[in-house]
């Protein structure tokens, strides 16, 4: 399944829209502002309004999640300050709150930042011991999603840790970090992962070949367990492996490596988890909207073997460069139209 982080601009349903223009298998959204602290319940008529945008595109058929929400930016459950620290507990609550008014069985959020001592600069050490502040920090996320899931009994939505650059004092850079709070809290499962490959590369794992693709991700399923893994983030880097920068590029034009999306994109065990561009909207390329171009380069590579390591549309929009701006939608819509050709395995996944 291939999707989109979209705008909930106009109204929470306006996303689904987009997504059915997109030609999405899937979406996640901001459920509210993501750069305020302020927590809105969601009303009636706005829940009636997503039900009903499900609906018009089929996703409310049972079925494998469709809808990702991510948390807010702000949140931080690893802070030592216990004001910041609460109102993250807080924000986090009312997130889950949210989803699950709307039906929404996945929540992505980053681990969170100890404000202690920051690694050594140069490329994460992956096999050092952890430090006291990280395991300090580690623990108090653990403690604040046992405090949201116990305030919280009985909620379908799973809140997916996600796999971060390391930039700061950030956790999550280390699969053991991920883990560690799995294995540490009350109701392990409630919680999942969401595996973002610009954030995997920066932080120092290369999987620009097949095989250290397929050792990346064997590795992250020794220490986490590829079954707990519910959600991609699939962005090239602008940042090299290694840089902790977290700068989404397009599809093939980063530093992943299309090896690294193939590996995820023909793995039959990931078919129908979603998986979710983050990359720029800015700009058409070629006259089609971004999205549409990354959807479609990620599908392809659901397909047979090619003898080049870069897709053809690839080539053609580094040519062209980007592009004018306006018309969009209409534009696109002969070329969107090409995406449904689709193969039967591509179209569930
Ligand atoms: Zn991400
Ligand atoms: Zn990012």
């Amino acid at each position: 399944m291939f999707g989109s982080h979209l705008s909930i601009a106009g109204g929470l349903e306006r996303a689904l829209e987009a997504a059915g223009e997109l030609r999405c298998d899937c979406v996640q959204i901001f459920t509210r502002n993501q750069r305020q602290w302020r927590n809105p319940p969601i009303a009636p008529d706005e829940v009636a309004r997503w039900k009903a945008g499900l609906a018009a595109l089929s996703w409310d058929r049972p079925g494998p999640p469709r809808v990702v929400s991510h948390n807010s930016y702000l949140v931080n459950l690893a802070s030592p300050e216990a004001g910041n620290r609460g109102r993250s507990i807080m924000a986090h609550r009312a997130e889950l709150e949210r989803c699950e008014a709307l039906g929404i069985e996945r929540c992505v959020i980053h681990p969170g930042a100890h404000l202690g001592t920051p690694p050594a600069k140069g490329p994460h050490d992956f096999d050092r011991p952890q430090s006291p502040d990280e395991r300090a920090g580690l623990a108090r996320i653990a403690a604040a999603l046992d405090r949201v899931h116990r305030d919280l009994p009985g909620y379908r939505v799973k809140t997916l840790l996600e796999t971060t650059v390391g930039s700061g004092t950030n956790l999550g850079f280390d699969f053991r970090h991920l883990a560690s709070i799995r294995e540490a809290v009350a109701e392990p499962d409630r919680v999942g992962f969401c595996f973002d490959t610009c954030h995997v590369t920066a932080a120092g794992w290369d999987m620009s070949s097949p095989a250290k693709a397929a050792k990346v991700l064997k590795h992250f399923d020794e220490v986490c367990g590829l079954e707990h893994l519910l959600a991609f983030h699939l962005n090239d880097s602008q940042g090299a492996v290694g840089s902790r920068l977290d700068r989404h590029a397009h599809i093939g034009l980063g530093t992943c490596g299309m090896a690294c999306f193939r590996a995820i994109c023909r793995e039959a065990r990931f078919a129908s988890i979603p998986k979710i561009l983050e990359t720029p909207k800015e700009g058409d390329a070629d006259q089609e909207p971004w999205d549409v171009v990354n959807l479609r380069r990620l599908r392809g590579l659901c397909r047979a073997p090619r003898a080049s390591g870069v897709p053809s549309s690839v080539r053609r929009t580094r040519r062209s460069g980007g592009g004018a701006a306006s018309g969009a939608a209409a534009g696109s819509r002969g070329r969107t139209a090409a995406t449904g050709k689709r193969t039967p395995r591509s179209s569930r996944s």
